[in-house]
């Protein structure tokens, strides 16, 4: 378990929902992804019938649960939630599925981390609202049929080429979720400082919204620890030298790249020259598991124009040398 600050895992503080937006309308950035579930909603809800199944795509921390909950209280249906790796057996499975009401949203995040077997009796629940389940062992085996209430699946993943191609095809809906761009983030700061009380300049905002990486997770977590100073400080509101106090702190830079983004940037300039470099040799320089590397830390430095996948690896960009105050090889200095 990392204890990283800009982690965008999810961790305890997230069962604060109180930042959490509860409607379409409350909801920040995704303008495409939010004008697209509007229309699906509508027309499901004027048919009367349960909504397709809709799969998020995009790193974590950017909103997949939120919004998965806020079509769930759009729909006027309950919500039931788990994930991936909870869903030990298929068994697991059929009794959510079992226990859906005719419309009911199922979110189920981290669906690329199913196992096979369970992937297996998802397939024909989604399809045909039915479950396929075998019954007893060897000869004496035989296999039943259940019909399901019509529900909606809603599940997240944060990188579509984890799932297999026939669960892929399942879902009628795709959505692929973008980093926030940091005016969005500075609403976003805004609107948490407002609900926390917590007096807030524009440039105390901006500040905090730069350094988020994109993430509205990130954002919250930065405004918490904020807040822990500005109060420390008695300071009336958050300007933009207390965020940056508070960040520079925290490690975290001007860009929002913490400790673990400058140990990726520096490795792959120190140990091979800015790239090419494959991705598992970067995880072990790292010691981090290559997933969270994937998932986490390259999102980003790619969206941010840092880093390069090549056929020969991962290759850093002039504009990463820069940001580490470096000069970069001959052949990228323009
Ligand atoms: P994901 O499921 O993609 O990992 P979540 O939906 O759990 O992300 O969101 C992470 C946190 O960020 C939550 O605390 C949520 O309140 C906040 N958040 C996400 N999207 C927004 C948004 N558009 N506006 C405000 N807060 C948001």
């Amino acid at each position: 378990e990392s204890d990283r600050l800009i982690d965008a895992e999810k961790r305890g503080e997230d069962i604060d929902t109180t930042l959490r937006p509860q409607s379409l309308d409350e909801f920040t950035g995704q303008a495409d992804a939010r004008a697209n579930l509007k229309v699906f909603i509508e027309a499901a809800k004027n048919r009367g019938e349960a909504l397709d199944h809709v799969l998020f795509v995009g790193p974590p921390g950017l909103g997949k649960t939120t919004l998965a909950q806020i079509m769930a209280k759009e729909l006027g249906v309950n919500f039931r939630s788990t994930s991936g790796p909870v869903i030990a057996k298929a068994g697991d499975l059929a009794a959510l599925l079992t226990n859906l009401e005719d419309r009911d949203v199922l979110f189920i995040d981290e669906i690329h981390r199913l196992s096979p077997a369970v992937e297996e009796i998802l397939y024909p629940a989604m399809e045909d609202f039915q479950l396929d389940l075998i019954i007893g062992e060897g000869p004496a085996a035989r296999s039943v049929k259940i019909d399901l209430s019509r529900f909606t699946l809603v599940a997240a993943t944060t990188r579509l080429g984890l799932l297999t191609n026939p669960l892929r095809d399942r879902f009628g809906i795709p959505v692929r979720l973008q980093f926030y761009t940091v005016a969005e983030l500075e609403l976003i700061v805004r609107r948490g400082a407002r609900i926390m009380g917590l007096g807030m300049t524009d440039e105390g905002a901006l500040e905090i919204a730069r350094r988020s990486r994109g993430t509205p997770r990130i954002a919250g977590r930065l405004l918490r620890r904020v807040r822990d100073f500005a109060e420390v400080a008695k300071a009336e509101a958050v300007t933009r030298a207390i965020a940056d106090e508070a960040l520079t702190r925290l490690s975290v830079d001007s860009i929002g790249l913490d400790q673990l983004d400058r140990r990726y940037l520096d490795m792959i300039v120190r140990n091979f020259g800015g790239g090419p470099v494959g991705i598992e040799t970067i995880a072990a320089g790292l010691s981090e598991p290559r997933d969270a590397i994937e998932d986490i830390i390259e999102p980003y430095l790619i969206q941010q124009g840092f880093l390069q996948r090549t056929p020969r690896g991962r290759v850093l960009t002039q504009r990463a040398w820069g940001h580490m105050g470096l000069n970069p090889p001959g052949d990228l200095a323009a």
